[in-house]
């Protein structure tokens, strides 16, 4: 049966968020380290705080739309 992703608990709450599909890579990371840490027990990433400025912002879009597995979403507010 799929499996549908989820939203990983550790993840900050807010917009921005990552789900079960996150496979460990380090491009959210090294693009917006201020919003995405490793949680190195899991093998897999979160946002553990959201964007507080326009360049914020933007560095957690790019790194959304660089994601290989599309692991990080977006809510509309
Ligand atoms: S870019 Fe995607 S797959 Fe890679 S660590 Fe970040 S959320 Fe996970």
């Amino acid at each position: 049966m799929l499996k549908l992703p989820v939203r990983l608990p550790e993840n900050v709450a807010g917009r921005f968020y990552v789900d079960s599909r996150c496979v460990d890579c380090e491009v959210c990371r090294d693009i917006a380290p201020d919003n995405f840490k490793r949680i190195a027990a899991r093998r897999y990433v979160i946002v553990f705080k959201q964007p507080v400025n326009p360049e914020q912002e933007s560095l957690c879009r790019e790194a959304l739309e660089c994601c290989p597995v599309e692991a990080i979403r977006h809510e509309e507010p």
